[in-house]
C-alpha cells in the first residue's frame, strides 16, 4: 500500500511503538517500529508520547478578550448573576478589538496547545441577531484545514426574555451553525416548557443536536436535567444532546445524584464540565459508572465571566483530575480521557483516534504517559491536523493570512 507520509517512532500510551501511515490525511496504517519506510515521505517523532488530538468541547470564540487590551475582572453586585454578567459582556464587547481579529487569537490558542476538534457557543438573540454567527462562520471558514469547529447557536440573553429569538436560532441552523443552545431555562426565562419547546422545535425541524448552558444550582437544576432528558427519549434524540455545566449536579445528595445519573444514561444526554474556579460542578466518577458521557472544554477565555483559561485541553484535565482528587494512574487517564475519547463522543465526531481509517489528528508530548502528561503538561508539543504539521513548539506553522 502506498502511503503519503509515515510518521515514525510514535510511541503510544501503554508503550506500544508504531509508525503511523498516512494517506488522505487519514490514518492508513499502524506499522510495527521496525517496518521500512518505503517511498513514502518521514518524520520522525523521535519516540515522543504521540495522542490524539484534543477535544475542545466547550469555547465562546466571540467573546474573549485573549489578545487584546486586558479588561479587569467586574464582579456581580451580589454573588453571581447571570444577567449582570450578560450586561457586562455587552459594555465590554462594545470597547474590544473587532470579533474575527479575538477569534483567530483564540483559535491559535487552542490549536497550538494541540486541540483538532472544537465545539463553540456564538451568541444568537435579540441584542446581537446573527451578526456574531455570521463572523465567527466566516473564520471557521478560514480555518477549515486546521481545526474543525461546530457552532452552537446560543441565546446569550434568553429565548423568550429576548425577543425575535426563537426565529434567530432558526435562522442560525440556517445560516451554518450545527447545534440550538439554550441557557437556564428556569432562572433566565422562568419558563421551563416553553423555553425547552424553543430548543428542541428547532433542533427537531433541522435535525440537529443540542447543547444547553445550565447554570442552577441544587433541585432546581436537577429538575431541569431530568425535562431535558425527558424531552430527549421522548424525541428519540439519545446521544445528540449535552448539558453544558449542569452545577447542579455537584451539590445534590448522593441517593438524588445516582437516579439523575441514571436518567441521564438512560437518555444519552452528555454533561459538559470545565471544573470551574470554587463552584460546585458534576462528580466525574459517579457520572461515568451511571454510563454518561462527560466532556470538556475552556469555557470562558479571559473574558467577562472570568479572566481565566488557556486554551490547554492537557491543562484543563489537570484541572478536572485535581479538582475531582485523583490520583491514581486509572483516574488520571480518566481526566485525559474526558478531554479525548468522551470529547468526541459527545461531539459525534466522525473519524477520532489514533486508529486506522480515523483522521491523522494527533499531538507529541514530551511525557512517559499519559499520567504523567496530566501532571507534568509539558510543553513543546507537534500538533499534525490530516496528517498536516499544523503548530509546534507554541507557534502557527504556515497558516495562510
Ligand atoms: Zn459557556
Amino acid at each position: 500500500m502506498a502511503f503519503d507520509k509515515l510518521f515514525m517512532n510514535a510511541r503510544f500510551d501503554g508503550g506500544a511503538r508504531h509508525h503511523i501511515a498516512v494517506k488522505d490525511g487519514r490514518i492508513a496504517a499502524l506499522l510495527p517500529a521496525d517496518a521500512p519506510a518505503g517511498d513514502a515521505a518521514t518524520v520522525d517523532l523521535g519516540n515522543a508520547l504521540v495522542v490524539p488530538g484534543f477535544v475542545e468541547g466547550h469555547i465562546h470564540l466571540d467573546t474573549s478578550f485573549y489578545g487584546d487590551a486586558w479588561r479587569p475582572h467586574k464582579p456581580c453586585t451580589d454573588g453571581f448573576d447571570v444577567s449582570e454578567r450578560v450586561a457586562f459582556q455587552a459594555q465590554n464587547m462594545a470597547l474590544s478589538a473587532p470579533m474575527d481579529v479575538r477569534a483567530r487569537n483564540q483559535l491559535d490558542l487552542c490549536i497550538i496547545n494541540g486541540s483538532t476538534q472544537m465545539r463553540s457557543h456564538v451568541m444568537v438573540d435579540g441584542s446581537v441577531g446573527l451578526k456574531s454567527l455570521e463572523t465567527i462562520l466566516r473564520v471557521r471558514e478560514e480555518y477549515r484545514d486546521l481545526i474543525d469547529i461546530q457552532l452552537v447557536a446560543f441565546p446569550q440573553s434568553g429565548i423568550l426574555a429576548s425577543p425575535g429569538t426563537p426565529q434567530l436560532l432558526d435562522e442560525a441552523i440556517g445560516l451554518g451553525a450545527n447545534l440550538v443552545g439554550g441557557l437556564d431555562p428556569a432562572s433566565f426565562d422562568r419558563d421551563v416548557e416553553k423555553h425547552l419547546d424553543v430548543v428542541f422545535g428547532v433542533a427537531g425541524k433541522h435535525g440537529v443536536d443540542v447543547d444547553i448552558h445550565l447554570h442552577d444550582m441544587g433541585s432546581l437544576g436537577a429538575f431541569e436535567i431530568e425535562q431535558i432528558a425527558a424531552r430527549t427519549r421522548a424525541l428519540g434524540m439519545e446521544g445528540h444532546v449535552a448539558i453544558s455545566h449542569a452545577y447542579g449536579l455537584g451539590d445534590i445528595a448522593a441517593d438524588h445524584l445516582k437516579t439523575v445519573a441514571e436518567t441521564l444514561a438512560r437518555s444519552g444526554v452528555a454533561i459538559m464540565t470545565n471544573a470551574p474556579g470554587a463552584r460546585a460542578f458534576p462528580p466525574i466518577l459517579v457520572l461515568r459508572d451511571a454510563g454518561v458521557t462527560v466532556f470538556s472544554g475552556n469555557d470562558n477565555i479571559r473574558d467577562s465571566w472570568w479572566p481565566y483559561g488557556d486554551g490547554d485541553m492537557l491543562r484543563r484535565a489537570t484541572t478536572l483530575g485535581y479538582r475531582s482528587g485523583f490520583n491514581t494512574d486509572e483516574e488520571l487517564r480518566v481526566a485525559f480521557d474526558v478531554v479525548t475519547e468522551s470529547g468526541a463522543k459527545a461531539l459525534r465526531l466522525e473519524g477520532y483516534g489514533l486508529r486506522v481509517g480515523a483522521k491523522a489528528d494527533f499531538v507529541t508530548l514530551a511525557a512517559e504517559h499519559v499520567p504523567e502528561a496530566v501532571v507534568a503538561v509539558p510543553q513543546g508539543r507537534a500538533v499534525y491536523k490530516a496528517g498536516m504539521l499544523v503548530a509546534e513548539n507554541g507557534r502557527m506553522i504556515g497558516k495562510a493570512r
